[in-house]
């Protein structure tokens, strides 16, 4: 099915692992495409950790994905802001590791009580948010401040099928209150993906997306011009996009026989 494509894109939880479990197919899927020699990335919304933080978590669940393949938003968040606006002074409702790789792409990150300097606001998940944060970041996108988003995801999966706010969710209250929707980093926006094509230098006719989130992932497949996958593990999610993937499976590796020196590839 999947004959023409040269390169593979995925998600990471909820394809690979979900929390501390390895899901079923993980490991053999990962060694088939190392074994074919498929170039691959993994495109990730994650907000709370970097992409050395999560490649370090695969490498003690024992699915070490290798150096330089994990495309995070946290540690791109920096790139998008400056190829977008340049330069500024960035209000960040973000963990520390999101501000760092802020000032590390030569922003200043101004505090929420300095809102009125703020060129841009910039949210992903913040644990450290208050009635008060979350007051000047609607009042600075109200006044006219960019308005980032580093992902839109509404919950942020924990283990056993538990949820935490995610940082979408916090966006969406910024949303309420000043009026304005932000623009988005993560996917189902166009960035990472694009990102990850450029580094395996393929374009999107050429790669296939594996992902278990309709809306991020094969949604923003879809619209990326790419062939998708969905991971069906739980059904589809209240708000789903009525969105088609190219395949459906219930574990990562059954795309593998449809994969370039598969059975049927
Ligand atoms: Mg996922």
């Amino acid at each position: 099915m999947f004959r023409d494509r040269r390169a593979v894109v995925l998600d990471l939880e909820g394809v690979l692992y979900a929390g501390g479990e390895v899901l079923p197919g993980a490991k053999e899927f990962l060694a088939a495409l190392d074994g074919r020699g498929i170039p691959h990335r993994f495109i990730t919304n994650i907000s709370r950790h970097s992409a050395a933080d999560v490649r370090a978590h695969m490498a003690i669940l024992g699915i070490d994905p290798g150096p330089g393949r994990i495309v995070g938003a946290l540690d791109w968040a920096g790139e998008f802001l400056r190829r977008r606006y340049g330069a500024g002074r960035v209000l960040v409702l973000g963990v520390e590791t999101l501000q760092a790789a802020i000032r590390a792409a030569g922003f200043e990150v101004v505090p929420p009580w300095a809102e009125g300097r703020a060129d841009i606001v910039l949210v992903g998940l913040d644990e450290g948010l208050t009635h008060f944060s979350l007051s000047a970041a609607a009042r600075a996108v109200c006044r006219g401040a960019h308005f980032v988003a580093l992902n839109p995801d509404v919950r942020a999966p924990r283990e056993g099928g538990s949820f935490e706010l995610g940082g979408g969710a916090v966006a969406l209250a910024v949303q309420a209150a000043a009026g304005r929707a932000p623009l988005v980093i993560g996917k189902p926006g166009p960035f990472l993906f694009e990102q990850a094509m450029a580094e395996l230098g393929v374009r999107a006719a050429e790669a296939v997306m594996v992902g278990d989130n309709l809306r991020t992932d094969v949604a923003g497949a879809r619209a990326a011009g790419m062939a998708s996958v969905w991971i069906n593990r739980w059904g589809a999610l209240p708000g789903d996009p009525d969105v088609k993937p190219d395949m459906e499976v219930r574990r990562v590796d059954e795309i593998l026989p449809h994969l370039p020196g598969g059975a049927r590839g």
